[in-house]
C-alpha cells in the first residue's frame, strides 16, 4: 500500500473511534445583524480534538465521514450538542437566538430525520424556531420532489431552513421558488474579492436582490474586512458572519462575546 493510502486508513481508524472517545467539540460563530450590529444567531461548526493529531479541521474529515457513512452518527451528535448548548445559554439568560447546524446529504436523506430532530428538541427543551438547518444545493438536487416533501415536513415542525454556500451549486430557480426555505447564505468565494472583483460584487448584489424578491433573508459568510462589510450593508444584506466580527468560538468564549454584543 502506498503512503497516502496508509495515512487515509489510519485516519479512518481514528475517525471510527472519535465519537466514542468524546473527541468532537462544537465551536460557535456569531452571526450579526447589519441593522443593529447585534448577535442574531450562530453557526455550530464541528472540531475534532485528536490526542496526537491536534485539532483536525472539518474540511479534512467530514468528506471521509460522509464516504464511510459515519456522518449520520456524528451528525446526530452535532444536532443534540448544538440544541443542548443553545438551550443552556437560554436558561443562563442570554437572549434567545437560533443555532444553525450543517447537514450532510446523507443525513437529509434519512426518512426518520424529522422524528430524530423532534426527539432531540424534546430531550433538550429547545423550541424548534431556535434550530436552523443549513443545507447545500447539492443536497437538494438529488431528488427534487422528495426534497420538497422533506423540507415541508421540517418547516411544518417550526425549524428554520437555510441554503449554505449559495451560488456554488446547481440551483434551479424554479425549485428555489418551491422550496420552503428562509435564508440564503452567500458563499465566501463571492465575498472574498468583493472589493476588487466587479463580477463577484455583481453576483453578491444579485443574490441579495433575488433573495429579497423571494422574501428570503440573506446572510454573507466569510466577511473579513471593513470594505466587504460596507459593500454588503450598502446592498442590504441582512446578516453578516465572518472573522471581521469573530472566528468560531468555544462555548465559554461565545457567551462572553454575546454578553458584550447582545441587547439585554
Ligand atoms: P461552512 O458550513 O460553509 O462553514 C463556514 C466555514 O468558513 C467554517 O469553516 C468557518 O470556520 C469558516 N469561516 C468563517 N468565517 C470565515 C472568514 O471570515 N474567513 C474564512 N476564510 N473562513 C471563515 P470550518 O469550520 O473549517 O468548516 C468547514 C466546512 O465543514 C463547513 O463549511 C461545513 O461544510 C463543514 N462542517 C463543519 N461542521 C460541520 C458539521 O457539524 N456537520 C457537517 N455535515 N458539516 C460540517
Ligand atoms: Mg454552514
Ligand atoms: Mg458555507
Amino acid at each position: 500500500m502506498n503512503e497516502q493510502a496508509l495515512a487515509r486508513l489510519a485516519l479512518e481508524i481514528d475517525l471510527r473511534q472519535a465519537l466514542a472517545l468524546g473527541e468532537f467539540r462544537l465551536h460557535y460563530q456569531p452571526q450579526i445583524s447589519s441593522e443593529t450590529g447585534k448577535v442574531i444567531g450562530m453557526e455550530a461548526l464541528i472540531r475534532w480534538q485528536h490526542p496526537v493529531r491536534g485539532m483536525v479541521s472539518p474540511a479534512s474529515f467530514i468528506p471521509l465521514a460522509e464516504e464511510l457513512g459515519l456522518i449520520v452518527s456524528i451528525g446526530d451528535w452535532v444536532l443534540r450538542e448544538a440544541c443542548r448548548q443553545n438551550r443552556a445559554w437560554q436558561v443562563q439568560g442570554l437572549p434567545p437566538v437560533p443555532i444553525a447546524v450543517n447537514l450532510s446529504a446523507l443525513q437529509f436523506l434519512q426518512q426518520n430525520l424529522p422524528d430524530k430532530i423532534h426527539a432531540i428538541l424534546e430531550e433538550t427543551g429547545l423550541e424548534p424556531r431556535y434550530l436552523e438547518l443549513e443545507l447545500t444545493e447539492s443536497t437538494f438536487m438529488q431528488d427534487a420532489e422528495q426534497t420538497i416533501t422533506m423540507l415541508q415536513t421540517l418547516k411544518a415542525m417550526g425549524l428554520q431552513l437555510a441554503i449554505d454556500d449559495f451560488g456554488t451549486g446547481y440551483s434551479s430557480l424554479s425549485y428555489l421558488k418551491r422550496f420552503p426555505i428562509d435564508k440564503l447564505k452567500i458563499d465566501q468565494s463571492f465575498v472574498r474579492h468583493l472589493a476588487s472583483d466587479p463580477d463577484d460584487a455583481a453576483i453578491a448584489r444579485t443574490i441579495i436582490n433575488m433573495g429579497h424578491s423571494l422574501r428570503l433573508e440573506v446572510i454573507a459568510e466569510g466577511v473579513e474586512t471593513a470594505e466587504q462589510l460596507v459593500f454588503l450593508e450598502t446592498e442590504g444584506c441582512d446578516h453578516i458572519q465572518g472573522y471581521y466580527f469573530s472566528k468560531p468560538l468555544a462555548a465559554d468564549e461565545f457567551s462572553v462575546f454575546c454578553c458584550n454584543n447582545m441587547d439585554r
